[in-house]
């Protein structure tokens, strides 16, 4: 993997925009682009275009949608680029922010209205963990892989190019830093070239490349990875090859909340609606709600690294809504029991303590109470029967990347901009800022679609130039 610079190379084959990666961004990216006037090629390692995008919950923050205004919410950029800024205490690159904030709402709208992937406003997730209004859309069916099947269907109705089984292995670039083309692995070992005009790195960042992670995330070198192998940071790693800049490479998502050992993620809704986690001891150890990604490393910590959910029968009615949750239920993952005593045996927990922690939680549910973690409970109460799911922490994906401008256009480290070479997604900065707790629900989306709505019209308007 590597950058080949060369003072003239040339190709069979030239596409006007070369997309490399066909995850949420790269397929968003092209759209944009196509609709912006240009002939775009998204190249794609794996067989499908799937990505960590298709493993995702498919919830999608975005503000000032028509969406949000059909349902009265009192949203816009300028209320999202708040929450993002306080989320992080600051740390966020503001120009980053910004873009998505502003280009969210509208990257949706435009899809729904020119291409029919239409996003809806999610009204089960009240405003959490850093939104201050209720902002998570998601595609109808609700899963990341029924997002991807929606953006792949309109690539297609739109007649764009996709090459998969295609690993992009090498960049062609001149000494001065203009992208020309890359070099393409297949299958069969044989090798192709292809030339372009710009580019758009939509590769995703770098939680499948263990080298990357215990460089830049030593705390989570150790953690389980549930996110996409084939994002091993190549894009990021270019970038860097051609003198680009990269910031908040320690920022990832992590989650405290897969279920184990099925390995699949639990909507954050249990929480959100009154559930609580405990350790083996059956004692609670943090404010649940406080940092949705962060919590990955707290669970981790617990003893045994594992943790459990708890929650009730009304909980468990609304999450039977959710696909992940039926295939948990498929597969028998929660102990269900009418006392807590009764479900301590079933979670093999000393019944004492795991008593008296869900007593505790249900007085404050009744009193509207404050815990020693800053949690607020409200009400209802938790009742019988009581529901509870086996989770550990993981590492998602992560968040820092390629340093780009507001038209996703590449940095390099004194500020100047690489000529042609635009990225957005896991491979470009996100917003998140520094370390784990800065991520907000839905960011990781909102990063891919609303940066790929950006870099597409960007890239193709500097290839017609
Ligand atoms: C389990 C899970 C749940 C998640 N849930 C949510 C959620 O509900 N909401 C949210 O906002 N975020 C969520 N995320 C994060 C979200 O999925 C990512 O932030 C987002 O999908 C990134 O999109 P992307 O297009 O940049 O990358 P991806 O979707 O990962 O696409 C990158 C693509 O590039 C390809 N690629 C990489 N290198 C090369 C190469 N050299 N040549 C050719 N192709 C290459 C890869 O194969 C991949 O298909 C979740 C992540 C995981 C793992």
């Amino acid at each position: 993997m590597s950058v080949i610079v060369s003072g003239s190379t040339t190709f069979e084959v030239e596409v006007e925009v070369l997309i490399i990666g066909g995850g949420a961004c790269g397929l968003t990216a092209a759209l944009a682009a196509k609709d912006a006037g240009s002939e775009p090629l998204v190249l794609e390692r794996w067989a499908s275009c799937s990505g960590s995008s298709s493993m995702s919950l498919g919830a999608l923050c975005a503000a000032g949608s028509s969406e949000q205004k059909l349902n009265d919410i009192d949203d816009d950029a300028e209320v999202f680029f708040a929450d993002i800024m306080h989320r992080t205490g600051g740390t966020a690159d503001p120009v980053i922010a910004r873009t998505v904030a502003e280009n969210s709402g509208p990257a949706l709208d435009w899809l729904a209205n020119r291409h029919n992937v239409v996003f809806e406003l999610d009204l089960g997730w009240r405003p959490a963990f850093g939104h201050t209004r209720q902002r998570l859309h998601a595609v109808a069916e609700r899963t990341g892989q029924d997002m991807m099947a929606r953006l792949l269907n309109a690539c297609e109705h739109a007649q764009i190019d996709i090459m998969t089984e295609a690993q992009v292995t090498d960049l062609f670039a001149t000494p001065e830093g203009l992208i020309t083309g890359v070099r393409v692995k297949r299958p069969d070992g044989s090798l192709e070239e292809i030339g372009c005009k710009a580019m758009v790195l939509a590769t995703s960042g770098f939680g499948g490349n263990r080298d990357m992670i215990t460089r830049h995330i030593p705390d989570m070198q150790d953690a389980r990875y549930f996110g996409w192998e084939a994002n091993q940071g190549d894009g990021i790693r270019w970038g860097q090859a051609l003198g680009a800049a990269v910031a908040d490479m320690d920022a990832y998502q992590g989650l405290g909340l897969l279920a184990e050992p099925q390995g699949l993620d639990v909507n954050p809704k249990l929480l959100i609606e009154g559930g609580f986690q405990i350790n083996s001891q059956g004692v609670r150890f943090s404010h649940e709600l406080d940092d949705v990604s962060g919590q990955g490393a707290r669970v981790i910590r617990q003893p045994g690294g594992f943790g459990w959910v708890i929650y009730d029968q009304r909980i468990h009615e609304i999450a039977t809504t959710f696909p992940q949750y039926q295939a948990l239920m498929a597969l028998n993952a929660a102990k269900t029991a009418a006392t807590a005593e009764d479900l301590a045996r079933l979670m093999a927990i000393e019944p004492g303590p795991f008593a008296q922690t869900l007593a505790a939680v249900q007085a404050l549910q009744q009193g509207g109470g404050i815990d020693e973690f800053g949690r607020r409970f409200e009400a209802p109460s938790l009742s019988a029967p009581y529901f509870a799911l086996k989770v550990t922490g993981a590492l998602f994906h992560t968040q820092g990347g390629l340093e780009i401008d507001a038209t996703a256009r590449v940095k390099r480290g004194d500020g100047s901009l690489l000529a042609n070479l635009f990225a957005g997604g896991g491979a470009a900065r996100g917003i998140s800022g520094k370390g784990p707790s800065g991520y907000l629900p839905g960011a990781g989306l909102c990063s891919a679609v609303s940066l790929g709505f950006v870099a597409g019209q960007s890239a193709a308007k500097l290839a017609k130039a």
